[in-house]
């Protein structure tokens, strides 16, 4: 990255893998923000300040070109490549090259992967093109090999609980709490440390997740439409500020009103489209997870390792859950996980996860 600033000669293609929330996307933007800076000494691009690293950091330069999955299948179709294509084909307006930054690259489809490979095989223009994938297995060989390659790891969590005091206004004893939830991904932290709303929505699915644990088959199935709800507005809460680049200026509250609009639009009141009843689904699993690992620790009494200190408590009431049958259900939850990101019905997985919920073996509630 910082040979690529330092000489304004990106590479053609950059595919950058690592897990969701970890900073794929933020780095990308801090590359094209280093190449769009005006500063005169290249170790200080990005310098943040330049008008260059201004319009990048508010989503309006006219070389950096972001692309992300669309529609009801959550893909990156052929007619948005082409758009692409077209665009970096042009001369860079204003930096010394045009960026494409594609998120999710791992949902291109083929028709659109075929496309960029062409691009990729004879580049055109001044461009690069960063590929940002949670899961590189989706991404054709061919097209792989002719990206130069970066794999982001998991960030330690104290680093990240550093980051959330920095840059938001949560204190460290929460700061360690939300850096603990996010499992090695910056941008899930301070996703979650920006909204309140979020915080509180989170909170209350691992709750009732909790609660489940003791309740009849007929509560458990009843509780699905509720979880539906939350993870919607979870994923709602989550999706405006989630955009948001780290800002190096000092912490202010962000209000709702700098939201995107897309957070704001007024939305009448229908049955949601399976893309979003999936991400849905998708955010009350990976906290059924976390949950799930809590109540493992717990059970092996290991109560410091706990992350969701605030649910202490209620583990207690998990704690005579057999660690086979949780095994198997961590085994399920993946299984589900995966189900999901291949258009199973959300619903359906989720109804089979309640039931499969391992209750507490009698009589050793504490
Ligand atoms: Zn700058």
């Amino acid at each position: 990255m910082r040979r690529a600033i330092d000489s304004g000669r990106p590479p053609h293609a950059l595919l950058l893998v690592g897990p969701r929330g970890v900073g794929k996307t933020t780095l990308a933007l801090d590359l094209a923000a280093g190449l769009a800076c005006t500063a005169i000494d290249p170790a200080t691009r990005p310098c943040r300040s330049c008008a260059g690293c201004r319009k990048v950091a508010h989503g309006n330069h006219p070389d950096v070109h972001r692309i992300t999955p669309e529609g009801a299948g959550e893909q990156i179709r052929l007619p948005q490549v082409q758009a692409l294509i077209g665009e970096l084909a042009l001369l860079p307006m204003e930096a010394p090259v045009r960026v494409a930054i594609i998120e999710s690259a791992d949902r291109l489809n083929p028709d659109a992967q075929n496309a960029l490979l062409k691009t990729l095989e004879e580049p055109v223009g001044a461009a690069c093109i960063v590929l940002c994938a949670d899961d590189p297995a989706t991404i054709l060989p061919t097209v792989a090999s002719r990206s130069a390659r970066a794999r982001l790891g998991p960030v330690p969590t104290a680093e990240i609980a550093a980051l959330v005091v920095a840059h938001t206004a949560l204190d460290a004893v929460r700061a360690r709490a939300v850096a603990a939830a996010a499992d090695g991904a910056p941008g899930v932290a301070l996703a979650l440390a920006r909204s309140p709303d979020a915080l509180l929505i989170r909170d209350r699915i691992a709750r009732q997740l909790v609660d489940l644990v003791g309740a009849d088959r007929r509560t458990r199935l009843e509780a699905s439409a509720t979880l539906m709800i939350d993870g919607a507005a979870l994923e709602e809460a989550l999706a405006a500020p989630a955009e948001a680049p780290v800002d190096p200026a000092p912490p202010t509250r962000r209000s709702s009103t700098t939201r995107a609009p897309k957070a704001t639009s007024a939305r009448p009141s229908r049955r949601p489209e399976p893309a979003e009843r999936r991400r849905a689904a998708r955010r009350v699993l990976a906290i059924w997870r976390d949950v799930a690992r809590d109540v493992g620790m717990r059970v092996g009494d290991a109560r410091a390792a706990v992350r969701g200190v605030d649910l202490l408590e209620e583990l207690d009431a998990a704690a005579g859950m057999p660690l086979p049958a949780l095994t198997s259900f961590l085994d399920r939850l993946d299984g589900s996980t995966a189900a999901l990101e291949a258009y199973a019905s959300p619903e359906l997985l989720l109804d089979g996860l309640l039931l499969a919920w391992p209750r507490p073996a009698p009589g050793t509630r504490t």
